[in-house]
């Protein structure tokens, strides 16, 4: 019952965000910005200003899909953001730019994300289903499906331990991405606040996915290490 509402919070508060974080770019993609640079034009500053001639920018389809891959020094920007020259063009691309520069400066909580990543991804899917499994085949199976689903649990907390070092890795991107927009007079400081609103707005579905991964994994834990409570 606890857990039924505490998933609805969650929810709740995962939509909120994300729903704010398209309020807020959609928003602020319709203030030009006075530098007239578009997203790409933006990326590509920052990106040689730092010496990262080599990091390509592309353009990919869909809203808010701006990646940058650091396998393949790419920079991948969607296409409100690449031919755009908005306050929140800006503020993605110097984001995204963010990620490549903490990529060249072998920034720590970007290696071990990418270090955990694949276990995280396994464990986000398979694990989480390892767990109820376990635990009803514990029925039958006895200790053997408490293993199961311990399995699936030590999974899981890769996941969540993923979704936790995203945090300081995509604040850390928009602190580089804020000192670069204004060192290279990207955005005036009369911009410089309404930028930032749109990379506050994408940090929070960050910080709202995180909550939900920890609680999930506390119930998950309640139930295999304190069975009597459920
Ligand atoms: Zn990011």
């Amino acid at each position: 019952m606890t857990y039924l509402v505490l998933s609805f919070a969650i929810m709740g508060l995962m939509l909120l965000a994300t729903r704010n974080v398209r309020s807020t770019f959609s928003r602020y993609a319709k203030v030009p910005v006075r530098s007239r640079l578009t997203g790409a034009q933006v990326a590509r500053q920052v990106l040689d200003s730092h010496g990262l001639h080599h990091v390509r920018i592309e353009r990919i389809e869909g809203e808010l899909t701006d990646h940058y891959d650091p396998r393949e020094k790419v920079l991948r920007l969607s296409e409100p953001v690449y031919d755009h020259a908005s306050l929140a063009a800006a503020g993605v691309a110097a984001h995204e730019a963010g990620h490549a520069l903490q990529d060249k400066h072998g920034y720590l909580p970007l290696q071990y994300r990418q270090g955990i990543y694949p276990l995280a991804n396994f464990g986000s899917s398979f694990g989480v289903l390892l767990i109820p499994l376990g635990l009803m085949a514990g029925v039958i199976l006895g200790p053997m499906g408490f293993w199961i689903a311990l399995m699936g649990f030590i999974l899981y907390l890769c996941a969540v331990l993923f979704s936790v070092i995203t945090l300081p890795v995509e604040f850390n991107a928009s602190s580089r991405a804020m000192a670069a927009l204004s060192h290279g007079g990207i955005v005036s400081s009369h911009e410089y606040r309404d930028t930032e609103k749109v990379l506050n707005a994408a940090a929070m579905t960050y910080v709202a996915a995180t909550i939900g991964a920890v609680v999930t994994l506390l119930y998950y834990g309640s139930l295999l290490f304190g069975g009597a409570e459920e």
